[in-house]
């Protein structure tokens, strides 16, 4: 059932993903180009932060070329054997969709180096002194793979790469297409000023926006049986904790130690870590980036500090 509803959410065709035009167009002419040549889509790789619509533009292209996509991750594939097992099984034109493809170890890294140029991989067949590496031929597909962080992949896995597409984060238009899109597949009626505020505080981000969507929905429709109008939605977020910048109680948290406990003055990460309780990686990929983008935080050699927009938000709630 869970599965089903998240199926029905994700858009399956080019002309259903809403926003990111360039990369759209992009793929058009690579999809139609591949097609006319009766040949294979060269390997792309999707860079962006998380929530983007990554995944779901590798089987919607999967979907158009009507392919077989494979899907795995960077951090699950660690031994060589497994990656092999996966090459091997696909077919001609299949996808492998490769996550967080800037987490594989070395050594995976370079059995996909040969998988992707000239589609062979070595494998090794005995054990201990008999065993052996033999090269044997797999059949041609393309790789996609996706990463939060570009500058992560080692210089020979991005230059075998034939497209890179970069994602933007979405405009609150755009958002607020995705907030009605979502709705009607949850038959629930929308109107267009509580679409555009739940849109407003998704982040730039879909994945956001449509968990917004359901909570809000939830809120209103099952809690106060009512339909949802800009009050109730607004009362919604405030329920939710989800203020006018889209920021929850962990990223305010995060802004009231810059403010309160620091003073204003530049703090490090770890000190920052340890008074939040939240490992850095978390920090630094899931509350950070907004903040920098929405102009709350500042990074500077010797730590970060907070702008007068976040003491000013802060200091108004
Ligand atoms: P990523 O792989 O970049 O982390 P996903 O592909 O998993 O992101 O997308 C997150 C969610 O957002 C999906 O459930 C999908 O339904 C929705 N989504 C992403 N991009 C779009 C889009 N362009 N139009 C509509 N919905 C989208």
């Amino acid at each position: 059932m869970a599965e089903a509803y998240k199926l029905n959410i994700r858009p399956t065709t080019l002309d259903e993903y809403i926003g990111q035009e360039h990369i759209k167009e992009n793929l058009k002419v690579f999809i139609k180009a591949t097609q006319k040549r009766n040949s294979y889509l060269d390997h792309i790789l999707l860079a962006g932060p998380a929530g983007l619509g990554k995944t779901t533009l590798a089987q919607i292209v999967a979907n158009e070329l009507q392919v077989q996509l494979k899907i795995t991750s960077g951090n699950i594939l660690d031994k060589k054997g497994d990656l092999a097992g996966i090459l091997t099984s696909l077919d001609e034109g299949d996808i492998l969709f490769i996550d967080e493809i800037h987490r594989l170890n070395p050594s995976i890294e370079e059995t996909l180096y040969s998988a992707m140029e000239d589609f062979k991989v070595d494998i090794i067949i005995g054990k201990g002194k008999t065993a052996r590496s033999i090269r044997i031929e797999i059949k041609p597909f393309t790789l996609i793979g996706a990463t939060t962080r570009t500058g992560l992949l080692t210089a020979p896995l991005l230059s075998r790469f034939g497209i890179i597409l970069n994602f933007d984060y979405y405009s609150v238009e755009s958002l607020k297409e995705i907030v009605k899109r979502t709705a009607k597949i949850l038959n629930t009626p929308i109107d267009e000023k509580s679409a555009e505020e739940i849109a407003k505080r998704s982040r730039g981000t879909p994945r956001i926006a449509n968990k917004l969507v359901k909570r809000v929905i939830d809120f209103v429709t099952i809690k106060h049986n009512s339909k949802l109008n800009l009050q109730n939605t607004i009362e919604a977020f405030e329920f939710l904790g989800i203020d006018k910048y889209g920021l929850n109680p962990l990223d305010r948290k995060y802004l009231h130690i810059l403010i309160e406990l620091f003073n204003c003055k530049p703090v490090g990460i770890n000190t920052i870590s340890m008074a939040l309780n939240e490992n850095k990686e978390t920090i630094e990929e899931m509350i950070e980036p907004y903040l920098l983008r929405i102009g709350m935080i500042d990074k500077t050699p010797k730590g970060r500090v907070p702008t007068k927009k976040a003491v000013n938000h802060i200091k108004s709630i």
